[in-house]
């Protein structure tokens, strides 16, 4: 038996177990700390997807779970929150080993998907209808919102656990069943988490997970003619195309793709704060988020003081080993994505960008693959450094006058997902927020996000909103439904 072989293996999860793809392929799955290999994934094709479409449809629509009350339903979701508790620093764990994720950013966020499913448990059984009051005597009209059928959900690598419980909460509170397919780069921590569902009480067939790559899963999976709905977090090329097939099966999307977004700084300021936030705007999670405050924008008069503190703090930020307590960057998460990162910075360069801290590859740590973090000043916004995602620990600094001009570079950019702004001017704040397109703005902080409130992309930052009271909305349709109390016969050919 070679090394690989010797490793643990991830089956699919379909219709309730562990179950080996039709075509017996696995394929490694890397620790980006070390580089190495550290277990083999099922390696899903479209006849694994049918067996797992079949598995979500038949539970959908026959055996126990359409049977379930709202409140049942809520009820599992809670049993699903307790559970992830209980087993949140082993997820983490997991997922740490596949994205090289920090220690204390992991499993904060492992912990904090209880919330998800609390939320939602609470939400399950408060979604109404109405009754109408019609124009038409003799009728009672009112609305029903009732489940979709099965979602597939596709997500990328640098959140996997957060970014399917976005959409698995409310799905299920909806009484959806779903189809999840994880990014190929980290498929163990989905593995796993699958199965509480099954230990929480939930029927067979409800949640399923077929592994693999996009072109022989996630394009099988979005066009299978069963699946009524699709939750995609990913890149822009991947949601164009997930939006073409959806167009083709006039089926409903959300998708939440990239960002450029602004984290701009007034000279009013408490700079102290304001440098902290574009720090965790760019260098946490080096810089894989899409959320990301890519473009820092600083007044003019404050540019050379504030870009000075700003990569004085930076430079002493600890890149090291991500299950150490005390590192602050780790690794990049995927080789592709490294290697993507450190064109950029080339491209930056090449356009005139000058680098004032970093801009280097680092290997002295574990073998993996790390980037100092990077800042970058003399950036136009024209520039691709300024107008492309990087998805890393790069930062392009651009400074502007007024407010005015501060809102004309915020916006002249594809992308709208979030802005920060800080000030201590309520009507700068203010001004700001009325102008810049974005579904997400920060005052005053940077990065925060919570199961109560709406996330989403304006322009090509994406469709539609995940999180909140809404986002349940997505994983139903409303029927309208009209009661006759008409006793008399009425002319079949006249319209009432
Ligand atoms: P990606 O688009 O390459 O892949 C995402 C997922 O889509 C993976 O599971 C992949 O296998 C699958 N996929 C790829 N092509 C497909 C196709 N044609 N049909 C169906 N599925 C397909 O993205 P990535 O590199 O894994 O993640 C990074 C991207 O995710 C960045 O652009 C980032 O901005 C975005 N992102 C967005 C948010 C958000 O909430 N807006 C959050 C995190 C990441």
């Amino acid at each position: 038996m070679s090394q690989v072989e010797m490793l643990p293996r991830y089956e699919l999860y379909i219709n309730g177990a562990p179950t080996p793809p039709i075509v017996a392929d696995y394929f490694p799955t890397q620790n980006p700390y070390t580089g190495k290999d550290w277990a083999l994934i099922a390696r899903g094709s479209a006849a694994d997807v049918d067996r797992a479409v079949g598995a979500a449809r038949l539970a959908f629509e026959d055996g126990p779970w359409p049977t379930f009350s709202a409140s049942r339903r809520g009820a599992l979701l809670r049993r699903v929150a307790e559970l992830i508790v209980a087993h949140a620093p082993r997820l983490a764990r997991i997922e740490q080993r596949d994205n090289g994720k920090v220690a204390a950013e992991v499993l904060t966020q492992v912990n904090y998907l209880a919330e998800y499913f609390h939320y939602y448990a609470g939400l399950a059984d408060k979604v109404q209808g109405d009754v109408i009051p019609t124009d038409k005597a003799g009728v009672l009209a009112f609305t029903r919102h009732e489940p979709k059928g099965v979602v597939a959900i596709i997500t990328p690598w640098n959140s996997p656990l957060t970014l399917t419980s976005w959409k698995l909460a409310p799905a299920l509170a909806a009484g959806c069943t779903v189809v999840i397919k994880p990014s190929e780069f980290t498929s163990a921590s989905m593995l796993e988490f699958a199965a509480l569902f099954s230990e929480a009480g939930y029927p067979p067939g409800v949640v399923n997970v077929v592994t693999g790559f996009g072109e022989e899963v996630g394009v099988p999976l979005v066009n299978h003619p069963d699946v009524a709905h699709i939750g995609f977090t990913g890149g822009e090329i991947a949601g164009q195309k997930i939006y073409e097939a959806a167009a083709r099966g006039l089926k409903t999307v959300t998708l939440e793709l990239g960002g450029k977004s602004p984290n701009i700084v007034f000279d009013d300021a408490d700079l102290e704060r304001a440098m902290l936030g574009a720090v965790s705007g760019i260098f946490a999670a080096a810089g894989q988020t899409c959320q990301a405050g890519s473009r820092l924008l600083v007044q003019r008069s404050i540019h050379d003081a504030f870009v000075q503190r700003l990569v004085e703090f930076a430079s002493a930020a600890r890149l090291g080993d991500p299950t150490d307590a005390s590192t602050q960057i780790g690794p990049i998460a995927t080789r592709p994505q490294f290697e993507k990162i450190m064109s950029y910075i080339e491209i930056a360069r090449a356009e005139g960008a000058r680098c004032v801290l970093g801009g280097r590859a680092r290997r002295e740590f574990g073998g993996g693959q790390f980037i100092e973090p990077t800042i970058f000043v003399d950036v136009d916004n024209r520039m691709r450094i300024a107008q492309e995602e990087v998805f890393g620990p790069v930062l392009a600094v651009i400074p502007f006058d007024d407010e005015a001009d501060a809102v004309r570079i915020a916006n002249d950019v594809q992308f709208g997902l979030a802005a920060g702004v800080w000030t201590r001017s309520l009507q700068r704040a203010l001004y700001v927020i009325e102008r810049v397109k974005a579904g997400t703005i920060w005052v005053n902080n940077y990065r925060a996000t919570s199961y109560t409130s709406p996330f989403g992309g304006y322009k090509r930052s994406g469709i539609g909103r995940e999180s909140g009271v809404d986002a349940i909305r997505e994983y139903l349709e409303t029927k309208c439904v009209w009661l006759s109390s008409e006793l008399d016969v009425v002319n079949p050919f006249v319209r009432r």
